[in-house]
């Protein structure tokens, strides 16, 4: 994996995220003009942009997010016009899909225009393209005059940053600029669907819902579960499955997920905590609103306990997740006991981010059993 890259310093400067100012966006798409790094806010989280029809620059992406060369990148647009540059073929579905969920957190896989480098594509025949909401990005986009090729701003596999200070955290020294236009407002990474297959599939679940998609195409397929054990994917490998890595967007804490009936997951998240407390283990856990009252008494005995919203609102626990692992993983815990949320709406996100995130370490709860079962 590339990381001989030379530190830079890194410069945050403050953006209006309504308005952004033409002197910030100018002074940042200079860089970009120039093959340089740029992190910008999007509505889904930090991106770390490069001219996406330039090699050198994609190269720098890889290096400096220490991602490995099979993992593709999405290229970003801000007008539909762009679209014809990058993509070789655009299908009536994907014009539908674009005109329903443009600009917004939806990435379609279309033919590979030939002005993409295959470094960007990981060397696929396919591009990943999507236009984003958030007027920085756009702004960013045009000034640049060209499409930006952009993953999320976190070193590989770690969680993905929502804030200006996520991504410094993550790419101090390894990027000249950083715009900061506060917290990100949906706060999972983009759904991206395949328009290459014969029929429409759900690759990553994300900011825009399954059940949105289906208004617009009913045929779009749910995304399938991701393998168990996929092995590490090492670079010059041909790429298998893109973006399939279990192990993804995962915290430097272990993270436990409990799954089942609701009750049964309080009753076995209390359990565990108070144990592990007993041990004298650091526990945060991340729970809904809905748990705390139950929560309590590992809250009293020490376990930093974060309730970001109710079960009954994906959204807010989708704009709070990533910072919420983050503010965990920074008070220094030794583990995160996490709840399961509904896979409804942007909940089926969340549920893919935190099955990632622990990694197999998935405790299915019955409320019939005494114990707890580990499923590994
Ligand atoms: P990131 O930008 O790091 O949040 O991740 C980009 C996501 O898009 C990953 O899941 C990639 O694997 C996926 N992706 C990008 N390009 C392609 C492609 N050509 N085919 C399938 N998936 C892709
Ligand atoms: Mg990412």
């Amino acid at each position: 994996m590339a990381d001989d890259i030379k530190a830079v310093p890194t410069e945050v400067i403050p953006v209006d995220p309504r308005q952004p100012e033409a002197a910030v966006i100018e002074r940042a798409a200079a860089l970009l003009r120039a093959g340089e790094l740029v992190v910008f806010p999007t509505e889904t989280v930090y991106g770390l942009g490069g001219d996406a029809l330039r090699e050198e620059a994609a190269r720098r992406i890889f290096a400096a997010k220490g991602r490995p060369l099979t993992d593709p990148l999405i290229v970003h647009i801000a007008q539909i016009e762009e679209l014809e540059r990058v993509a070789a073929a655009v299908p009536e579905r994907a014009r539908r899909l674009a005109e329903a969920f443009w600009p917004g957190p939806l990435t379609l896989i279309l033919p590979r225009g030939e002005h993409v480098p295959r470094l960007v594509t990981a060397g696929l025949e396919t591009v990943a393209v999507r236009m984003p909401s958030h007027p920085v990005a756009q702004a960013l986009i045009r000034a640049a005059g060209t499409p930006i090729a952009a993953p999320s701003a976190n070193r590989f596999k770690h969680v993905s940053p929502t804030t200006a200070q996520h991504a410094l955290a993550d790419l101090n020294g390894r990027v000249p600029l950083i715009l900061d236009g506060g917290p990100t407002t949906v706060g999972v990474e983009s759904t991206v669907v395949d328009l290459c297959a014969a029929v429409p599939r759900i690759l990553r679940p994300g900011g825009t819902s399954l059940e949105a998609l289906r208004q617009v195409l009913p045929e779009v397929e749910p995304p399938q579960p991701p393998r168990a054990s996929q092995p590490e994917h090492e670079e010059g490998e041909a790429q298998r499955a893109p973006g399939q890595l279990l192990v993804h967007y995962s915290p430097t804490v272990p993270l436990f997920l409990f799954e089942g009936e609701d009750q049964a997951q309080r009753t076995a998240i209390v359990a565990d905590a108070l144990q592990r407390l007993e041990r004298g283990e650091r526990v945060g856990i991340l729970a809904a609103s809905e748990d705390v009252e139950t929560l309590r008494p590992c809250e009293e005995r020490g376990a930093l306990v974060r309730a970001p919203a109710s079960l009954e609102e994906p959204e807010k626990v989708a704009a709070a997740l990533f910072a919420t692992l983050r503010e965990l993983e920074a008070a220094a815990v030794d583990v995160i006991l996490c709840r399961s949320f509904r896979p409804v709406g942007l909940g089926l996100a969340v549920q893919d981010r935190l099955r990632r995130a622990a990694g197999g370490r998935i405790i299915r709860v019955d409320p019939s059993a005494t114990a707890a079962e580990e499923v590994r």
